[in-house]
């Protein structure tokens, strides 16, 4: 199936980052199946609300594992697919930037999620990175406040209660109906709009192509289900040649 597919459209989600050692959300060692109460900081509204929550999410991010990740074969395995023509847009739910560390062009990932890796001030919307915000945290504030206007800043992430970026769903939005077929990969897909796409480009007539260790509900509406572990399973996708270059 991969093998004849001319343009694929992709989504992922945590499962393609936990071979790099950052935990999933929902899985069986999840942030969140372990402690339901870290919820809390990726809601707006607490965040706003709340001075703690912030120096809470400040500190968290300080202490991420991405810090010390690298890509791991799951992401090398959509740059291959990239190289070798056949993928088009990947949508990620992921906010690691480890497909575009792992040789993805940077337009080419639609970060339907944002990402951890930039701050925004959501007053005056200035960005920066997280890196110089957390050099501020080492420092000792515990709350660094936006420099250009002293607002409340955040991570470039959509939290709970904040809209996805427009332009980012409009492009993810065309990708889906644009191509014959959608590979969802490391996703519950359990959160929307994200898991959304997986129908919009099946009801446009692409097959879809779902790779998890767990079921999802978009299991059924699949051509394909592969539970197999995403560091093996989408290199060997990726192996299949293309269709016209395939032995008879
Ligand atoms: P999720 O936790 O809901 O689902 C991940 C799925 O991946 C699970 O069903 C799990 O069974 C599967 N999985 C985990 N490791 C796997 C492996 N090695 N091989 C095969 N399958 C594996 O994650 P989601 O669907 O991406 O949920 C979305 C939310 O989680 C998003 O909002 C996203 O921003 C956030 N998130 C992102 C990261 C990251 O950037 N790496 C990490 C955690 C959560
Ligand atoms: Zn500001």
């Amino acid at each position: 199936m991969v093998g004849a597919a001319r343009r694929i459209t992709a989504l992922t989600g945590a499962g393609v980052s936990t071979a790099s050692g950052i935990p999933d959300f929902r899985g069986p060692n999840g942030v969140w199946t372990k402690d339901p109460t870290a919820q809390r900081l990726s809601d707006i509204d607490s965040y706003l609300a709340d001075p703690q929550v912030r120096v809470d999410a400040w500190r968290s991010r300080a202490e991420h594992p991405v810090w010390a990740a690298e890509p791991n074969p799951a992401h090398r395995a959509f740059a291959d697919l990239a190289a070798s023509g056949r993928l088009g847009s990947l949508l990620t739910q992921n906010i690691d930037e480890l497909h575009q560390r792992g040789g993805l062009d940077r337009d080419q990932v639609l970060e339907l999620h944002g990402s951890m890796l930039r701050v925004v001030c959501l007053d005056c919307g200035a960005a920066s990175s997280m890196r110089s915000v957390l050099r501020r945290v080492a420092e000792g504030e515990t709350d660094p406040p936006c420099p250009h206007c002293g607002g409340i800043q955040k991570s470039a992430t959509i939290s709970f209660g904040q809209a996805l970026d427009a332009d980012v769903l409009r492009a993810a939005r065309r990708a889906a109906l644009d191509c014959d077929l959608f590979l969802a990969a490391g996703t519950s897909l359990t959160v929307q709009p994200a898991a959304a796409f997986a129908e919009l480009a099946v009801k446009a007539g692409a097959r879809l192509v779902v790779c998890n260790a767990e079921p999802t509900p978009y299991d059924e509406l699949a051509d394909a289900v592969l539970r197999g572990p995403l560091d093996e399973v989408l290199p060997a996708l990726a192996a299949v040649p293309p269709a016209e270059h395939a032995a008879p």
